[in-house]
């Protein structure tokens, strides 16, 4: 092609998107709709009487291929539960400097403790800010949710959470 058709052809192509539909996405004051199951950020996930799924068993920090999740374990006891199993995460981290979004350590986790929620918007200058704990990855508590440290509900045991017949602190006392 001579230098003029070349001219003239990429003028076409300027001349064809001056009159074609903009697609500018006009974000943050507008914001898309995710895909139903869009994964973003993490959440630990509680029970619904509040106490929380995690068990500290650091199945998803061996699953990440990118190291960026750090778990300490510890053990409930009868004064103190933080989840209805013999051991709870008191320490989780997750570094979202480090983190590809895979969904692998979602996978690993035995309660459905961790899943990945549509929030995406995590962008920061300081890195340590990047460093996700406990305090923003807990779920918030809901409606006949109790923070813990409290007991499991009366008479029921682990399994019975992990069945999930467990039901809201103020809900009929059957589905406790
Ligand atoms: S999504 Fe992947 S990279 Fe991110 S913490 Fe989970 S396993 Fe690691
Ligand atoms: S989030 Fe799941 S896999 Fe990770 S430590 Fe907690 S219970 Fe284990």
């Amino acid at each position: 092609m001579s230098d003029l058709g070349g001219m003239f052809e990429g003028l076409g192509v300027t001349f064809a998107t001056m009159f074609a539909e903009p697609n500018t996405e006009f974000y943050p004051e507008e914001k898309r709709t995710l895909a139903a199951g869009y994964h973003g950020r993490h959440q630990l996930n509680r029970y619904a009487d509040g106490l929380e799924k995690c068990i500290g068993c650091e199945l998803c920090a061996w699953a990440c291929p990118a190291d960026a999740i750090y778990v300490e374990g510890s053990d409930n006891t009868d004064d103190e539960r933080y989840s209805p199993g013999e051991r709870y995460g008191s320490v989780y981290q997750i570094n979202y400097l480090r983190c590809i979004g895979c969904g692998l350590c979602v996978e690993a986790c035995p309660t459905r403790a961790l899943t990945m929620i549509p929030d995406y918007e995590m962008a920061d200058t300081d890195r340590g800010a990047l460093i996700y704990g406990k305090d923003r990855l807990l779920a918030p508590l809901e409606e006949g949710m109790e923070p813990p440290p409290h007991p499991m509900a009366p008479g029921s045991t682990d399994e019975d959470y992990y069945r999930g017949a467990i039901g809201p602190v103020d809900g009929p006392e059957a589905a406790r």
